[in-house]
């Protein structure tokens, strides 16, 4: 069975009353800057401050009762953990988070402080999926992956349903990627709601695993990436992501940490927005010209505004 748009209706109607819709936010200034009507879609606003909390929700709410009352496991660098465990403790269902040793010091808190159990493993030595496995096999634990799953891509697609839904057609729609999850379930929900719009992916310019990927036609895999984009730190896209990014984006392209940063300090001086690095990855796209945006009508995802503060101050201080 592929997925579509039906799936993003269906997880938009599980996740109603749990997720919040957040707000689609405007700038005159950015508008100024680019000569483009922009159009944010504010997901640091969202529960557990990040989008992940719509795949989550639905992923954990088509579970069975037996696999409920088991519980699940995540695997993440941060921003999905903190989301499954926000939502298993929505649901009453009890939650265990394999996470990197080396995961922001919030992201942690926050994720033990939903309730969650974590298992912290070395990302550089250890294959994180390959400790999921043994635990969820050893536990009876179903595991919800971050991207690679297709309640967890339509899930994340009701984002970009709720911005069109809201806005009206759009020329261009600019997501930033990792796993491309988002990425994926933004193009199904698009694609149906303004199907003539040019979808853009945006990853880290030390990450261009997804651009690599598109040029060859197959999942290309790369080394884990160095950046401040912690959201976007994966090495290869999805069984299920890469063919809809495949067949329905216009392409794939790349900001770089400083770009970030810049864009960053943007939302918290003009917008009064914490937008994390990962999730300034769109909006730098369009800031920078990476993607054409002049004249055009674009949506522009903010997938999340996760950042210590300690290190949100270290990068607006540089
Ligand atoms: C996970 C994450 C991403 C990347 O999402 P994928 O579905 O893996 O492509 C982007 N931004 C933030 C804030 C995230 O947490």
């Amino acid at each position: 069975m592929s997925l579509s748009y039906a799936d993003v209706e269906a997880a938009a109607h599980r996740i109603d009353g749990i997720a919040h819709r957040t707000p689609v936010l405007t700038s005159r200034t950015a508008d100024a800057r680019t000569g483009a009507t922009l159009f944010f879609k504010a997901e640091p606003l969202q529960r557990a401050g990040a989008f992940k909390f719509r795949g989550a929700c639905n992923a954990i709410a088509a579970l069975s009762p037996v696999q409920r009352e088991r519980g699940v496991l995540a695997f993440s660098s941060g921003n999905h953990a903190q989301a499954i465990a926000y939502a298993g403790a929505l649901q009453t269902v009890p939650t265990v988070i394999v996470m990197p040793h080396d995961a922001p010091a919030i992201k942690v808190a926050a994720t033990r402080g939903y309730g969650a159990e974590i298992v912290t493993y070395d990302r550089y030595k250890e294959d994180r999926e390959a400790v999921s496995r043994r635990l969820a096999e050893a536990r009876g634990l179903s595991v919800i992956p971050p991207y690679d799953h297709p309640d967890v891509i339509a899930g994340q697609g009701t984002a970009v349903k709720e911005l069109i839904e809201e806005v009206g057609p759009l020329d261009l729609l600019l997501v930033c990627l990792g796993g491309g999850g988002l990425l994926a379930g933004s193009c199904l929900a698009a694609r149906a709601l303004s199907p003539g719009v040019e979808i853009w992916g945006v990853e880290p310019e030390a990450g261009n695993d997804g651009q690599q990927s598109l040029a060859k036609g197959e999942v290309v895999r790369i080394p884990v990436p160095v950046s401040i984009a912690d959201g976007a730190l994966t090495t290869h896209l999805g069984n299920h992501t890469f063919p809809i990014i495949r067949r329905e984006a216009a392409g794939i392209v790349t900001a770089t940490d400083a770009q970030l940063v810049s864009a960053m300090r943007f939302f918290v001086e003009r917008m009064k927005l914490v937008v994390e690095p990962t999730g300034c990855l769109a909006a730098a796209a369009a800031f920078e010209g990476a993607v054409p945006v002049a004249g055009k009508r674009v949506g522009v995802i903010l997938s999340g505004g996760n950042v210590d503060p300690a290190a949100l101050a270290r990068h607006l201080a540089a």
